[in-house]
């Protein structure tokens, strides 16, 4: 299949590769020179703009930080529906809000471009091992069209719901991961504090009652899984500002439907005050930092 890739970040590179990897042709581009010559370099071809991907493309994936810059990829009088031919897929795995997927979905439509949202988890662990969980919002024929392109990057494909769906389904699951990173963090720091082994203390938490998510995969505290951003000086990963980006939309999803949601406001002006201090670029593991002396 002709798959045209847009956004090379943590995420869609390496999702980009594993589709070429599974024998796609793809072309692919981002905004940054840097992204594009470090995937250019483990043999990603590269257009000259978004534009250029989608020429004879059979589907369009975007893989992007944010709801503007979605909008301004696909919509607008110079947008990529414009040039995108009709009969073709897209699909956005960025997270964003529902509104702007739902947005994007009917102006595809009226072009003749089925598209859904299917945001996903995972990590970056899960985008490089084709391990990600993909929740997707549109009709389930569009999504039997998607399904074969998705299975090569992810293990778990749900079907949320209608246009938007995967989004609120993805906004629900990262504000629980917002508030257990902190909550994790908070215990760990308790335990340090104490004199307990960090090690010693994330094993006993891990098999019993609190063990979670962050205690399997990605422990904040530094030095206790080699794997995870918090032994990399929490470079690459999951952005804080994305965290923060995550949980604004939950709080706006929350206030849209009258929900009570009062962890996810307390989790999201934490994030803030942790992203004020210049960590916004850091993993969103270092949230940890909140807790720790300097
Ligand atoms: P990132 O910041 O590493 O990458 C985003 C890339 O998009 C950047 O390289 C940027 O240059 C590029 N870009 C922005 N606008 C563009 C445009 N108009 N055309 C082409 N390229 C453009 O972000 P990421 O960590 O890869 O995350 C991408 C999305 O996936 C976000 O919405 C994030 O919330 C979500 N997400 C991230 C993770 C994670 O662990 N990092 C996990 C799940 C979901």
């Amino acid at each position: 299949m002709k798959i045209a890739f847009i956004g090379l970040g943590n995420m869609g590179g390496p999702m980009a590769l594993n589709l070429l990897k599974a024998g796609h042709t793809l072309s692919a581009f981002d905004l940054s020179a840097e992204a594009c010559k470090k995937f250019a370099a483990e043999g990603l071809p590269i257009a000259a703009s978004a534009a250029a991907t989608v020429a004879g493309a059979e589907v369009v994936i975007s893989m992007l930080p944010a709801s503007a810059h979605v909008e301004g990829l696909y919509l607008g009088s110079d947008g990529l529906l414009e040039k995108i031919t009709p009969g073709t897929l897209v699909i956005d795995s960025s997270t964003i809000a529902a509104a702007t997927s739902r947005k994007v979905a009917e102006a595809a439509a009226k072009r003749g471009i089925a598209a859904i949202d299917a945001p996903v988890s995972g990590g970056t662990g899960g985008a490089v091992a084709g391990t990600l969980t993909f929740m997707v919002g549109g009709s389930e024929a569009d999504l039997a069209r998607a399904r074969p392109v998705l299975e090569k990057m992810g293990a778990n494909i749900f079907h949320a719901g209608a246009a938007g769906a995967g989004q609120t389904a993805k906004i629900c699951n990262n504000m629980l991961l917002g508030i257990l990173m902190i909550g994790t963090s908070e215990a760990l720091a308790l335990g340090v504090a104490n004199g307990l082994d960090a090690k010693v203390l994330s094993e006993i938490m891990r098999r019993s009652s609190g063990g979670n998510w962050a205690l399997e995969k990605y422990n904040p505290m530094p030095g206790v899984m080699e794997t995870s951003p918090a032994s990399k000086n929490y470079a690459g990963g999951f952005g804080t500002d994305l965290m923060l980006k995550d949980l604004g939309l939950a709080q706006e999803n929350a206030a849209a439907v009258r929900a009570s949601t009062p962890l996810g406001g307390m989790a999201r002006n934490l994030y803030a005050a942790h992203s004020l201090a210049g960590h916004g670029g850091l993993d969103f593991s270092s949230v940890l930092k909140l807790f720790q002396k300097p």
